[in-house]
């Protein structure tokens, strides 16, 4: 298959922000916005240097290009990453400087909740800029936190590639959950209403406490969940968790999950394919969370959203097909699949202007 490329080459702008100048230090990235407003979440994490957030957040924001083009989303993609400030007190003027920059790129970035940050704190940033959604809904409305929406594009993915490869469903199931954060956990509730069995791990005990005592899971330590005895791993914690080594000893047929960039590196998505495990690629599964927030900002229906939603393993289902037809991992195919849309959404565009 010829595929084509993405005609501006993107990132089309990184803008690095420092504390001292900005009133906050991060990066926001337009990685594209060929199909419309560069959209993705921003994450609140602790950097090394601003090399390494520069590099996640260029990663990050690509992930949202694809992942945005497969959902069907007229959006392109973007994200900010901003260093954790190391006093909390100043955790609501950061917010409120990036919800200023935020204004000034003139709706071509719109932000949301990711990792480490909340509907409080775009609560903060929509003092200052239109251009935010996961904000408390209205009534009637989509809005809010969009981690339930996620975790049930993931567990209906799931659903069709344990079929897919397993020939089984998920009541008769394992599966292994790293990372019971806001995803994580509604994932764990839907796959025990399922009847499937649970091995859960989170760097953070208190939550997997919860889950293990509110669903009966198991609970695994953070070095073991990757290596445990399950029919499905469900990364839900943080990317770059598949490598040769944690590949060589999985012992899941499937991996399903909800979080980002997920592959250590492209080489990770054939070692899987050789393996015999079939990979549901973050970027196909994971845009539940989008999907509402697209509904938020261009004011679609619930039921527009969650429709959505649900053609999640119809989408996923293409890429499949994809990847069997030329021979392709997972991975690429998905990518190839996004390329595409990319190009012809930007073509048709281009002929309406
Ligand atoms: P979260 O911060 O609420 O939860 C992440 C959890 O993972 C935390 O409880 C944390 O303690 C745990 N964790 C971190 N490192 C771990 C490790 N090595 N082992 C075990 N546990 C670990 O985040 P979330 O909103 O649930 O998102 C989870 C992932 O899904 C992220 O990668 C995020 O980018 C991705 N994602 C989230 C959404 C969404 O709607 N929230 C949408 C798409 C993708």
């Amino acid at each position: 298959m010829v595929l084509s490329t993405i005609s501006a080459p993107p990132p089309e702008q990184v803008l690095v922000f420092d504390e001292a100048r900005d009133g906050f230090d991060g990066v926001i990235v337009l990685h594209s916005t060929a199909l419309g407003p560069a959209a993705g979440g921003c994450r609140l994490w602790h950097y090394g240097d601003r090399t390494a957030m520069t590099a996640d957040a260029c990663r990050l924001a690509q992930g949202m290009t694809y992942k945005n083009a497969l959902a069907g989303l007229p959006m392109g993609g973007g994200k900010a990453v901003l260093q954790r400030p190391s006093d909390p007190a100043l955790r609501q003027a950061g917010f409120s400087a990036f919800g200023r920059a935020v204004r000034a790129l003139d709706g071509a970035y719109v932000t949301a909740e990711d990792v480490g940050t909340s509907v409080a704190d775009m609560n903060v940033v929509a003092r200052e800029t239109h251009y935010v959604a996961g904000l408390p809904p209205r009534a009637g409305r989509v809005g809010g936190d969009p981690s339930p929406a996620t975790a049930r594009g993931v567990f209906l993915a799931m659903q069709l590639a344990v079929r897919r490869r397993l020939e089984r469903e998920l009541g008769d199931c394992t599966v292994a959950i790293q990372g019971v954060g806001h995803v994580g956990a509604a994932l764990a509730a839907m796959l025990h209403a399922a009847g499937a069995k649970l091995i859960i791990a989170d760097l953070d005990s208190s939550a997997a406490a919860r889950v293990a005592v509110a669903l009966g899971a198991e609970i695994a330590s953070a070095d073991a969940i990757l290596r445990c005895k399950a029919d499905v791993l469900a990364p839900c914690a943080l990317g770059g968790v598949l490598n040769a080594h944690t590949i060589g000893r999985l012992s899941a047929k499937v991996v399903c999950g909800a979080a980002n960039n997920q592959l250590a590196d492209p080489a990770a998505a054939g070692m899987l394919a050789d393996r015999g495990i079939l990979y549901a690629p973050d970027f196909a599964v994971n845009a539940g969370g989008i999907i509402n927030v697209a509904a938020e900002y261009f004011g679609w229906s619930p039921a527009a959203a969650a429709e959505r939603v649900e053609q999640t393993p119809m989408r996923l289902n293409r890429v499949f097909a994809l990847a069997e037809q030329q021979g392709l991992s997972t991975h690429d195919a998905a990518e190839a699949l996004a390329q595409q849309l990319i190009v012809a959404g930007s073509a048709e565009s281009r002929s309406a202007a």
